[in-house]
């Protein structure tokens, strides 16, 4: 039997209506839920992203202010922006697109953030409020990952979890929020220097592929069975489109379809549902940031 579909186009704009619904009410309180975003240079994987993200911001009702600084900004004009914003009321989240270019280091970009401002939960004392277990912001694609598994009525509990890839805004804070209680998965993290790679993948009774390496996943790496989650966002050439290119994921989709019981598809996976934490993450900081649970 073909898998089902994990819908997250569909997922994520149900989210966001609940978003705006919760706006509309901060907004009778005279609270305007706003997002700095800033974008340093003009690769255009990083416009398209952050084009995505205003959009929805808009669409929550919530208010953007975007940057756009040149490719040449140096690291210290980026931070001093930063730290006007930290000290700005009338902002209650700040997003840096990443990648940034060579002569800014990000680790030193995103700890001038604001911990109470860091929509991303990239910020040092984020990341250890979540290994910790307390209330923080969720990294958008760990976040979405999980929201997706529970909206699609994915058995967790006791499941085995293999997540493919060890990045510091996937795998890593995946691999916590998984082995949380309230998930309760046995997880496992594969990165480049896992040996027998596939021998590990057909373990999972959850496959996350986080790895960044177009269709790599194939149908005989997967358990039959298995719901398979594909965050990989892939450019290919494709000569049949416009573009010349198509996304394609980290798994090889179709004939992965006739071997899980249920798979994220790429483009409409987790995609959507990265922008759809967001605008909550930011939600959720003007909640805080205002005293209000
Ligand atoms: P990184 O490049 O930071 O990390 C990739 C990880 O995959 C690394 O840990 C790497 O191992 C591991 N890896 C690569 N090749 C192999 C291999 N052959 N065998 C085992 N492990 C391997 O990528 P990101 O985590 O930032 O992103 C991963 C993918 O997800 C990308 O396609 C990205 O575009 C996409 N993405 C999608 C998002 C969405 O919203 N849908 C959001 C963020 C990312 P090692 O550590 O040893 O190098």
């Amino acid at each position: 039997m073909e898998a089902k579909i994990i819908d997250g186009f569909q997922i994520a704009a149900d989210l966001r209506k609940s978003v705006a619904k919760d706006v509309e009410e901060l907004k009778a309180k005279d609270i305007q839920p706003t997002l700095a975003v800033i974008l340093v240079g003009s690769d255009p994987a990083s416009q398209s992203y952050v084009k995505g993200k205003t959009k929805a911001l808009h669409e929550v009702g919530m208010n953007d202010r975007t940057f756009r600084l040149d490719e040449s900004t140096s690291q210290e004009e980026l931070i001093k922006l930063i730290k006007e914003l930290n000290e700005d009321k009338l902002v209650n989240g700040i997003l840096v697109q990443l990648p940034l270019p060579k002569q800014i280091d990000p680790d030193a970009v995103i700890a001038a953030i604001s911990p109470e401002k860091d929509v991303d939960g990239f910020h040092p004392v984020n990341v250890g409020e979540l290994l910790l277990g307390h209330e923080t912001f969720i990294p958008c694609t760990p976040h979405g990952v999980i929201h997706l598994l529970k909206i699609a009525g994915v058995e967790t509990k006791g499941a085995k979890a293999v997540i493919v890839g060890r990045s510091n805004i996937v795998g890593k804070p995946l691999s916590v929020l998984m082995m949380n209680r309230d998930v309760n998965a046995t997880v496992t993290v594969c990165h480049s220097g896992t040996k027998d790679l596939a021998a590990v993948t057909k373990e999972a009774d959850i496959l996350v592929a986080a790895m960044g390496k177009p269709q790599f996943i194939k149908a005989d790496m997967i358990k039959p069975g298995a719901v398979v989650i594909d965050v990989g966002v892939n450019r290919i050439e494709d000569s049949s489109k416009k573009s010349g290119f198509r996304l394609v994921g980290d798994v090889d989709f179709e004939p992965a379809k006739q071997v899980a019981s249920a798979i994220t598809p790429v483009p409409r996976g987790v995609g959507p549902m990265t922008i759809a934490m967001l605008v909550f993450n930011t939600l959720e900081a003007a909640r805080r940031q205002n005293g209000i649970k």
